[in-house]
């Protein structure tokens, strides 16, 4: 039987998400391998992986301790039902990263990705206030610049102009915006969180009093944005949004997407920064990118409200085929160990001085107006030049990749987001390709 290359060679049938595809195919970038700290291209060129994958890989790629877990659990149960029926692994692992999550969140919820994990958040915060005899508490508060994947529930309370234009008029009804912390006048080139902006979080007064705090459900944020260039959190920012919520009753969900396993320092950004949602959505990191796996992480007091009435009753409507798929949860547990007997968060703790260093060693070269850190995450920001396509963070991004280096752009952002696993010669490196590669790209 002769086999048809063209298959091999005709890229154009898969249509590649958040990409633009004609011009990919022009000059594709493959990649065909992956271990540690490298990717492989098709060309044969090691590359240097700053963005772990897109923000998942974070025990680092190749990981043989998920690869027998996973082959394991293919040969012993490939798949099981959650409806009405369980098995072990499920349980094991909900157990087991209770014992990591911010204190009280003592409920997991599984999905297959962290746009699931968000539309879930959101579907239980709404869930919960028609169970407390709210019904009317139905606006979910979202912020701009914030991404929280592609559902209809994550895209509606998203704040990226063009993620929704195309649905406008299609999307959630009741959804409102704070405001953006993003403030390059007073905040530029500060090392971790800004001095400046806790009152941004004063903004929820305004939607409060524009729509009556009875009337909302629930605030969903990034602790840190991540998607939309990397924005921590005004010192003080958190607190004060915490404060107004429990003033108004209203639930705050934080998005740990991103920041969750290890990325900033401790397991979850909330412990990081001491402030408690009452629901965490969480993807990428918990099943270290090998197998798709998300999860909602669920207060016990919100949880509680849907543990009553008749016991044959569903207490939620709403799963997914695959929520707690044995595959997936065998590759969470491996990861979940990889990262307690190496402590990942305490060694993104322990690199993250020398990282935000070598990251602020940039400022100064051209175009640069931002530089931005946090634990093992940096953010470049380049000068706006609208007349210009692609943008200039596209173009270093391209240029990195064709020197070794795998960077994020994200409108004039390039982002970096290594596996913990890298180490300080990497970062060095990491540093020293892009600073390279913004001089060579007027
Ligand atoms: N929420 C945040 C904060 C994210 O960064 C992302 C993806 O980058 C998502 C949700 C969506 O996750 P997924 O792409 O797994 O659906």
């Amino acid at each position: 039987m002769s086999t048809d290359l063209s298959c091999v060679t005709d890229r154009s049938a898969f249509w590649m998400p958040f990409t633009p595809n004609r011009q990919f195919r022009q000059a594709p970038r493959l990649l065909v391998g992956a271990a540690g700290m490298h990717y492989q291209s098709d060309d044969g060129r090691s590359i240097l992986d700053g963005t772990a994958g897109l923000w998942c890989v974070n025990a680092g790629h190749g990981r043989r301790e998920i690869r027998d877990a996973v082959a394991h659990q293919l040969t012993t149960l490939d798949f099981a039902p959650s409806f009405n029926m369980g098995h072990p692994l499920a349980f094991e692992l909900a157990a087991r990263l209770v014992a990591h999550a911010p204190h009280g969140l003592s409920q997991v919820f599984f999905t297959n990705s962290g746009s699931e994990a968000v539309d879930s958040a959101l579907k239980i915060v709404l869930a919960y206030h028609r169970l407390r005899g709210q019904p009317e508490r139905r606006l979910l508060i979202g912020r701009e610049r914030a991404y929280h994947g592609v559902g209809f529930g994550g895209t509606s309370v998203g704040g990226i102009a063009r993620n929704r234009e195309a649905w406008l008029g299609s999307l959630l009804p009741q959804v409102a915006h704070l405001r953006d912390t993003h403030d390059l006048a007073r905040n530029a080139f500060t090392r971790g969180q800004p001095t400046h902006g806790a009152e941004f979080a004063d903004d929820l007064e305004r939607l409060i009093r524009e729509h009556g705090s009875e009337q909302i459900a629930a605030v969903i944020i990034e602790p840190i944005a991540g998607s939309t260039g990397v924005l921590v959190p005004p010192r003080g920012y958190l607190e004060r949004l915490r404060e107004l919520c429990d003033r108004h009753g209203l639930l705050l969900i934080f998005d740990e997407v991103i920041t969750g396993f290890g990325r900033i320092g401790h397991w979850f950004a909330s412990q990081q920064f001491q402030v408690r949602p009452d629901l965490m959505t969480t993807a990428k990191g918990i099943s270290n990118g090998a197998i798709p796996m998300g999860a909602v992480f669920v207060h016990r007091d919100v949880h509680a409200a849907f543990m009553q009435g008749p016991l044959a009753q569903i207490d939620l409507y709403h799963g997914y085929t695959y929520s707690g798929h044995p595959v997936a949860c065998a590759a969470a547990l491996a990861t979940l160990e990889i990262h307690e007997h190496e402590d990942l968060p305490a060694r993104a703790a322990e690199l993250a001085p020398h990282w935000e260093a070598r990251a602020h060693a940039l400022r100064g070269l051209p175009g640069l107006v931002d530089i931005r850190n946090y634990g093992l995450i940096a953010a470049f920001e380049f000068a706006a030049e609208p007349a210009r396509n692609p943008t200039r963070a596209f173009e270093i991004f391209r240029s990195c990749y064709a020197r070794g280096l795998l960077a994020r752009p994200t409108g004039n952002v390039l982002a970096f987001s290594p596996p913990l696993t890298i180490n300080r010669a990497q970062i060095d490196e990491l540093f020293s390709i892009l600073a390279e590669a913004i001089r060579e790209t007027p």
